[in-house]
């Protein structure tokens, strides 16, 4: 077995730290970053199972907060960096597995995310008519898998169970015209279909109280100043009890201090004010979801609160009522999925790991969401990514030292299999978006086959054969 010394140490320019980033995200491209900060000589493999990269980037923002997308600057400037290999169309688990990537490489990162969602757990969650608040993203930001999804607009409500910022997306979304959004990056589909939408009235249910709502106060705000939409709160809801006001008076407690301020600004709000409304509701569960073939109705029962200030959970009174609604997005938070070879905990749906660390046997990493679980903003990642390159480069001497082949082996690998594509292959990709988005007068109109998308990235390899 020849050891490492002979090519160079581990990190040297003759034998370059090869690692495997699982997920072109925003947690990936910060760990690819923090590497090539790093003073060791390193190649990145980044792969990703769609064939375009940035994952929530591109599929999770908002079409109309184009800020929150600017990062991609950052990430395009990263994937040309010298050692940077993108492999998009690539599934970890099944087109290359987990021991395939640590033969191949001195370690793996996984950057992957929280690719599915909490339950309620309640029988009918699945009920046509109720849908994850994923799915109704994935739609309106072309993401492949949410491509054919149909949502039935021609209802007058739509609920919206849990009070994070994807709720608020979701919201503003439903409230916004199609004058607003014509000029963003939204799926066509979505913006057709969002053009013949009845809706009017929405309702954002959390379990716990105004005191509780994970919204940032920002996005909350901007719910109070949308053209033709009134935000509604009853009074009786910011009757906060004292355990509520403690949280408040919490100097570190200032977004949820924010959120109730606001919330309080609007409960003089009268319902006839616009064309649309969002109404707030606090301390409510839905308990029961029924319809004959689709949704109709749900049962929601009143809550209390009891517990310590922070540590304060909602508790059903019994008391139970009926709310008519054939329309429900059910976004109540993200979950991480498993990957066979890599320890999973199911209880927090995420690799089993410390401080980025999995396992016992250095060179399997977790960063971001598959990490943390899901929270925090994008650049909440960069630090969390940091930190993970901190525990594999602390790791560096316990390494396998001998050279490794990186992408490569990969490639041969995966050669007969799916059809690998570039970061070129995405630069011709995003040139074509911004073409079909000129023509509608919009920044760009994403491609929402893989098909079309792998088709276009071939047609480039056969004319090179050609030429
Ligand atoms: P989130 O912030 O964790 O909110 C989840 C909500 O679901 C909470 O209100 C939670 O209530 C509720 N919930 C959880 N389990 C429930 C259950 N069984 N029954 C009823 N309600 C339940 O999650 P998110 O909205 O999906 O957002 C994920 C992350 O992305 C967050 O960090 C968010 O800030 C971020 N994000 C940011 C932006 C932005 O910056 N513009 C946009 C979108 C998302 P409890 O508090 O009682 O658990």
């Amino acid at each position: 077995m020849s050891s490492g010394t002979d090519a160079g140490s581990l990190g040297s320019a003759g034998n370059p730290l090869r690692v495997a980033i699982v997920g072109s995200g925003p947690s990936g491209f910060y760990a690819a970053e923090a590497l090539f900060k790093s003073p060791v000589t390193v190649r990145v493999d980044m792969i990703e199972r769609l064939p375009v990269p940035f994952g929530l980037v591109r599929h999770g923002v908002a079409p109309d907060h184009p800020r929150l997308k600017q990062p991609v600057l950052v990430y395009d400037k990263i994937a040309r960096s010298p050692g940077f290999t993108f492999l998009g169309n690539v599934t970890v688990g099944r087109d290359i597995s987990v021991p395939q990537l640590q033969a191949t490489h001195h370690a793996v990162i996984f950057a992957c995310g929280a690719e599915s969602d909490r339950r309620l757990g309640l029988p009918n969650e699945d009920l046509p008519g109720s849908h994850t608040a994923t799915e109704f993203v994935g739609w309106y930001n072309a993401h492949p898998d949410y491509r054919e999804r149909s949502f039935d607009l021609g209802a007058e409500a739509a609920v919206i169970i849990g009070q994070g910022n994807v709720a608020v997306d979701v919201a503003r979304i439903l409230c916004k015209s199609v004058d607003e959004l014509r000029t963003t990056d939204i799926a066509e589909h979505a913006l057709n279909a969002l053009a013949a939408s009845r809706i009017r009235d929405i309702h954002i249910i959390g379990r716990r109280g105004p005191a509780q709502a994970s919204f940032t106060f920002k996005e909350l705000r901007e719910l109070g100043e949308l053209p033709g939409c009134v935000t509604l709160v009853s009074r009786s809801d910011l009757d906060l009890q004292p355990a509520c006001v403690a949280e408040l008076d919490d100097r570190n407690n200032f977004n949820a201090a924010k959120n109730v301020e606001i919330l309080r600004s609007w409960a003089t709000h009268s319902a006839t004010m616009a064309d649309k409304r969002i109404w707030f509701h606090f301390q409510q569960s839905p308990v029961a979801m029924a319809g004959t073939g689709r949704l109709e109705r749900i049962t929601l029962e009143r809550n209390c609160l009891t517990g310590p200030p922070f540590g304060q959970s909602a508790k059903g009174t019994g008391a139970t009522f009926d709310l008519g609604c054939g329309l429900l997005f059910r976004s109540i938070g993200y979950r991480g999925l498993p990957l066979p070879g890599v320890p999973f905990d199911s209880l927090k749906g995420v690799f089993s790991n410390t401080a980025g660390r999995i396992g016992d046997k250095p060179g399997l990493y977790a960063a971001g969401w598959i990490k943390r679980g899901p929270s925090g903003i994008i650049g909440t990642n960069r630090a969390d990514a940091v930190a993970t390159v901190q525990s594999l480069l602390a790791d560096l001497p316990l390494l396998d030292a001998r050279p490794k082949p990186g992408a490569e082996s990969l490639h041969a690998a995966l050669a007969g299999g799916s059809q690998v594509l570039a970061y070129d292959d995405w630069r011709r990709i995003d040139a074509e978006e911004q073409r079909l988005g000129l023509v509608l007068g919009k920044p760009r109109e994403k491609m929402t086959r893989v098909r079309d998308m792998l088709a276009l990235a071939g047609s480039k390899q056969e004319s090179c054969h050609d030429g």
